[in-house]
This record gives C-alpha cells, sequence and structure tokens, in this order.
C-alpha cells in the first residue's frame, strides 16, 4: 500500500520499519527534522487551512507585502526569548534567509564606486553559501574575498569597503563569533540562524545594525522558505526591500500564513515548551555524542565553554546544530573518506574554506538518522581503538 510516512535512506516497508543493512547514513544537509514529533503533538494547533479565494492578490489591504500580525509576532518571539533587541528597527522578510544575504549584501555595498568592489568576507570555517552566492551574483560592485583574518590588519589604512558575514554561533564549528574587522570600511551582517536556545544560552539580546534569522531553525521549517531581518538603519532597510521587490516581490502569502501560524504556537501558553523540547533533544544529542567520541583519539570535537543563558536562567553547555568532526591521526587528512568507509556521510573542510581533516556532522536530523549515526560513530571509534 501507500507509505503513511517518508521514509529516511536507510529505512523502507510501509511504515518505514524495515532497516537497510550497510546503508550509509546521510548527515550532510542540516535538514531540521528533530523538530518533527513537537509539531506532531501540536498537530491541530499548528495546522493551516487555505481556501481556494483567500489571499489572491499581491499586495495586502495597506499595499506592502509584508503581514504586519506576522511581524508583530516575530517582535513578540524575540522580546521572549531576549536573543535580539527589535525596538526602533526595521522587519523585512525574505524566502529563508538564503534571500536575505544577498539583499544585506546589496544594500550594503550601494554607496561603493564600481572601480573598487566591496569584498565580502567571513571567518573560516564559514557556511560555503557566503562564497558560492556572492560569485554566484557576480557583481562588479562586490566580490567575495575569502577569510576575515587574512584581512584583519590591512583596515585602516586602505580604502576598500568590507562586508562581513558574522555568524553566530558559527555553521560548521558551533563558535560564537564576533566581529573580527572594525572601522568605517567595515559593515557586518549578523546571521543568526542559530542564536536560539535549542542551540546555545542566549547570553544577552544582540543589537546589530543588520541582524539574520530563518524560520528553519527555530521551528525546523525549512521547506517553508521564510527568513527575516532586523535592521536599524532606513536607507540599509530601504535597498533590502528594493532586492526583495525586484528579485520575487515579496514572500508567498502561504508562506506568511504559515510562519504566523506556527510562531502563535510557539507563543502559546507559557512560551517555552518548543524551546524546552528543543533544547532536551540536543541537550541528550551532545551527551551521548561527547560520551562516544571521549573514548577516542582519533577523532575529536572542540571542548565550547557554558555560559549563562539569561533565557532559560541556567548555566548551559552549547549543543550546536553541527559536529565539528576532527581527524587527529596524520594519515586522516581526507576525514570525510575515513567517515565515509565507516558510512557515514558527512561534508568535508574544504567546503568551509578549511582543511579536509575536518568533517561536518548534521546532529539536527530525525531521530533515525541520529542513532544510525551514533551506533556508526560508536563502531568506528571502537575499531580504531582495537587498532591503536
Ligand atoms: N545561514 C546559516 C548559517 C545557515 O546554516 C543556513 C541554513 N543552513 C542559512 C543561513 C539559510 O537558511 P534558510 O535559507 O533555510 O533560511
Amino acid at each position: 500500500g501507500t507509505p503513511i510516512c517518508e521514509c529516511n535512506a536507510c529505512f523502507t516497508g510501509p511504515d518505514c520499519s524495515l532497516f537497510k543493512p550497510n546503508c550509509a547514513v546521510d548527515v550532510d544537509s542540516g535538514n531540521p527534522m528533530f523538530l518533527e514529533p513537537f509539531w506532531k503533538q501540536n498537530a491541530g494547533s499548528s495546522g493551516v487551512m487555505v481556501a481556494g479565494w483567500h489571499r489572491m492578490g499581491y499586495e495586502f489591504e495597506d499595499g506592502t507585502l509584508i503581514s504586519k500580525q506576522l511581524k508583530n509576532v516575530i517582535h513578540k518571539l524575540h522580546d521572549t526569548v531576549g536573543n535580539a533587541n527589535t525596538s526602533n528597527k526595521y522587519i523585512l522578510f525574505g524566502a529563508g534567509s538564503t534571500q536575505l544575504l544577498n539583499a544585506a549584501v546589496y544594500a550594503l555595498s550601494h554607496h561603493t564606486p564600481y572601480s573598487s568592489p566591496t569584498k565580502v568576507v567571513a571567518s573560516a570555517p564559514y557556511y560555503p553559501v557566503y562564497k558560492s552566492q556572492t560569485e554566484l551574483l557576480d557583481s562588479k560592485k562586490y566580490k567575495f574575498s575569502g577569510d576575515t583574518s587574512s584581512w584583519k590588519n590591512k583596515t585602516r589604512s586602505r580604502t576598500t569597503n568590507f562586508i562581513e558575514f558574522v555568524t553566530c554561533p558559527n555553521n560548521p564549528d558551533g563558535h560564537l563569533n564576533k566581529a573580527v574587522l572594525q572601522g568605517k570600511f567595515a559593515r557586518h551582517v549578523y546571521d543568526l540562524a542559530y542564536y536560539w536556545p535549542h542551540y546555545t544560552a542566549i547570553p544577552s539580546p544582540m543589537d546589530e545594525d543588520v541582524m539574520l534569522f530563518t524560520l528553519s531553525k527555530l521551528t525546523g521549517h525549512a521547506g517553508s522558505r521564510f527568513g527575516w531581518a532586523i535592521v536599524k538603519d532606513k536607507d540599509v532597510y530601504d535597498r533590502m526591500v528594493e532586492y526583495i521587490d525586484l528579485n520575487t516581490y515579496g514572500v508567498p502569502r502561504e508562506t506568511q500564513l504559515r510562519a504566523l501560524k506556527l510562531l502563535n504556537v510557539v507563543l502559546q501558553g507559557d512560551r517555552r515548551e518548543m524551546f524546552r523540547f528543543a533544547h532536551t533533544i540536543m541537550k541528550t544529542r551532545w551527551e551521548k555524542l561527547a560520551e562516544i567520541l571521549s573514548t577516542s583519539k582519533r577523532f575529536s570535537i572542540e571542548q565550547l565553554p557554558s555560559q549563562h543563558c539569561a533565557f532559560s536562567k541556567q548555566v548551559r553547555p552549547p549543543s550546536p546544530a553541527f559536529a565539528w568532526l576532527k581527524c587527529e591521526a596524520e594519515e586522516d587528512e581526507e576525514c570525510h573518506n575515513v567517515l565515509r568507509k565507516a558510512d557515514i556521510i558527512g561534508r568535508k573542510g574544504a567546503a568551509f574554506g578549511v582543511e579536509n581533516r575536518y568533517v561536518r556532522l548534521s546532529v539536527v536530523n530525525s531521530r533515525d538518522d541520529f542513532d544510525l549515526l551514533l551506533q556508526r560513530l560508536q563502531d568506528l571509534v571502537s575499531k580504531h581503538r582495537s587498532i591503536v
């Protein structure tokens, strides 16, 4: 008969209960399926039904492309979590934060003369899309120029403008990155996709000029393609809106409706239920991973410091969306190949601008995928221990 669920790659059968032996576990992409059980528990209150006649037009009644209600809920969300200061700031929406990355680059490079393109940089290891998207759009106004650290001491004496992506916590390594470049030539885009209590302590609200967030890593609805930017400066906001207007003429009304419905569930009751759920899963996953890796000399994960979280009122260790694994043995330069032989598919260091001694493994996938990853890692660690 028809399967009642979409099976993960390693499972088959009508109810996905048949395991395919020797199947490689795919933890390459950061598909945030770990939140699916929460939405199954809240299926009734989080569902959206859209009638055929609903919101057919381009604009809302006020002539804008943005739902006021959704904007208000986003203010309330940040007030509740305390991860971003939104007062006196502008908010705009994008098709995922992916679309907003370039909207920000476009806006911040606007006044640069063609003769000296703005350098777009990020601290390695960095999220690969900063590079690939900037290169795809191949503008005369801006160029991707690699790792921030190589430009660190050159900012004062020259006239080149910089746009620095600051990813906090960082994808792939979970560090709470801070801006490296300072001075009037440097503008910053804070990519805060993971600045939620699921993944990190929230010590204080961010209060930066351009901050990007996404529903993908907050509620797990990556497929709805919804992101938002919080912008301090009116000119930058106007330029970003111009980009979105010309690029897609706004975010689909269906997506905005779904985001509104989901965020209202997030903010119902004591406004903490989803955050408790998400953090408990991430915390447990990291305890299990750490336990397995603590017995290995061949594979390591950097220890990140605990911090006080103002949202949970606890001191918390980080529980990032990705494990940034390092192969310590000299011969294991191609760490992803070592893992691939053990039926684990990760993403190699080179994708993030660093050596392949590092590999990124997703910790946010479905429970089946994560359990299989643990099992494969356990086997790998035990095997290597017996060889040493
Ligand atoms: N920034 C970072 C750091 C990410 O990891 C991701 C998703 N992997 C994004 C932006 C883009 O997310 P989306 O387009 O789904 O909002």
